[in-house]
């Protein structure tokens, strides 16, 4: 299954990380949770008429300093070629196509990747007369943009999603089979898990496993239940920017998340929680994916009661925005715990598909309201007329309400925690959405 890639290159200052900012703010809400964690972020993920794509700044990708501004810029432009289904060549209107800008329309041209050029800093209409100079890069039509204010971004977007190769129906696994991401920074022990899980007795490996351009995937079935791990560690390809292996470790992570339905976060117990752990779960939450915590080498991590108290409590700090996610403290060297793993897994699989009858959800939603009505805002207040659940994996709820814009962040946490507290969904992301809708007497 292919995994969409929209990467965002062009000279620095000239938006791109605003824009990447606005094309991915719609799905997060990390960033609420967990100020600081996502500020510098380069990879999020994206939503746009049915389809979900990755969007990768480039512009953050930084090598060596001895690397000269112009150098920076088209190996930024490499890495994007490389990977990148769509291009997003940004471009600052109030400044018109410099010669770097032309450098790179020829790099990018001789891709023959879908590029599209983005003229941003267009805040009014007036502005949109310096868009045709750009014509003269010779990339097609330029969209303006404006990513501060959000102008013409729903146009790119439309845009972006018409270039998407369809690949939605290419999935080669069957339909029940539970498919696993498992992701973590380098010797965490990823392979050492997974070679301990196919190990097991039970576990019958149905045939050899297909590797990918950026994952080995393994099929196997454990209990008349199929699974498919897609485990990123084993590949180490060689290419052609040596001074991106993060970024690539990322990338394989991104894929991997967007093809499974949940994934196991392996972190190296015998040390400390990382930021790129953080990330990591962040992308997964993001992808609204299904997280599991996998503390790993617990052999060497303490095994006392007080060593788990503390990791616990650190799991709970760093993965603030993610309070669902189990954990578990295994060995993939000795093999002890490794087996409570399955169950985790199957509830979580099981969670991610629950659904909520209608009656069922509403009388939770007038019981909320009634023990905490909605806080006024600027002299109105929000009202919740009914909810529905249209959506699983990750179960996601509507909720039609007076006016989207009563809803404060500090409610839709109280709702989120109300359907928690009821139906658990653990393991799992949720998702509420607001629609409008003209209640009796309004
Ligand atoms: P990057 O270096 O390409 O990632 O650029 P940034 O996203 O950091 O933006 C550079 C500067 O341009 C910042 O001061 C932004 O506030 C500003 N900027 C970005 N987009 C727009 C826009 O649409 N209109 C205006 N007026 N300024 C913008
Ligand atoms: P990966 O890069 O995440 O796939 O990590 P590996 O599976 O290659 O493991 C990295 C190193 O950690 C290897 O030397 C492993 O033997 C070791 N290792 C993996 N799991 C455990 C564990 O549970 N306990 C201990 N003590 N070492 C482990």
């Amino acid at each position: 299954m292919t995994v969409n890639i929209v990467a965002i290159v062009g000279r620095p200052n000239v938006g791109k990380s605003t824009l990447f900012n606005r094309i991915t703010e719609a799905r997060t809400a990390i960033e609420e949770k967990v100020p600081g964690v996502t500020r510098d972020r380069l990879y999020g993920t994206a939503e746009w008429c049915g389809r979900t794509f990755a969007v990768v700044d480039t512009g953050g990708i930084t090598f060596g300093e001895s690397d000269r501004l112009a150098g920076q810029v088209r190996k930024q432009a490499e890495l994007a070629v490389e990977e990148a289904q769509v291009i997003l060549f940004l471009l600052d209107g109030r400044e018109g196509p410099t010669a770097l800008d032309r450098e790179i329309a020829v790099q990018l041209r001789r891709s023959g990747k879908e590029i599209i050029p983005v003229v941003n800093k267009i805040d009014r209409p007036e502005g949109a007369v310096e868009v045709p100079a750009f014509y003269e890069l010779g990339m097609g039509e330029p969209l303006a943009v404006s990513a501060a204010h959000g102008r013409g971004t729903g146009d790119l977007l439309d845009r972006i999603c018409a270039l998407l190769p369809r690949a939605e129906d290419d999935d080669p696994y069957p339909a029940d089979a539970v498919k696993v991401a498992v992701i973590g920074r380098p010797n965490v022990g990823k392979s050492s898990l997974v070679n301990t899980i196919l190990g097991e007795e039970r576990v019958i490996v149905n045939d050899l496993p297909g590797t990918t351009r950026d994952s080995i995937d393994t099929r196997f079935t454990y209990q008349n239940q199929p699974y498919v791990f897609i485990d990123t560690a084993g590949v180490r390809r060689k290419s052609r920017v040596k001074e991106a292996v993060e970024y690539y470790s990322v990338l394989r992570s991104l894929k991997a998340i967007e093809r499974a339905d949940l994934a196991l976060l392996v972190l190296d117990g015998s040390g400390e929680i990382a930021e790129q752990d953080q990330r990591l779960a962040g992308y997964v939450e993001q992808a609204g994916r299904g997280l599991i915590l996998v503390v790993n080498k617990w052999d060497l991590g303490g095994k006392t009661e007080k060593a788990r108290d503390s990791w616990l409590e650190n799991l709970g700090r760093f993965f603030s925005f993610a309070p669902y996610a189990p954990a578990v403290f295994v060995s993939a060297l000795t093999g002890r715990r490794v087996e409570h793993l399955f169950p985790l897994i199957r509830q979580t699989w099981q969670e991610q598909h629950k659904r909520i009858p209608t009656p069922v959800l509403n009388e939770l939603v007038e019981d909320a309201q009634a023990v905490n009505p909605p806080p006024s805002h600027k002299g109105r207040r929000l009202k919740i007329y009914y909810a529905t659940q249209p959506a699983v994996k990750p179960p996601t709820f509507v909720f039609f309400v007076n006016n989207p814009e009563l809803m404060h962040f500090s409610y839709r946490r109280y709702l989120e925690n109300r359907l928690r507290d009821s139906f658990a969904f653990s393991g799992t992301p949720i998702r509420i959405k607001l629609k409008p809708r003209q209640g009796k007497g309004d």
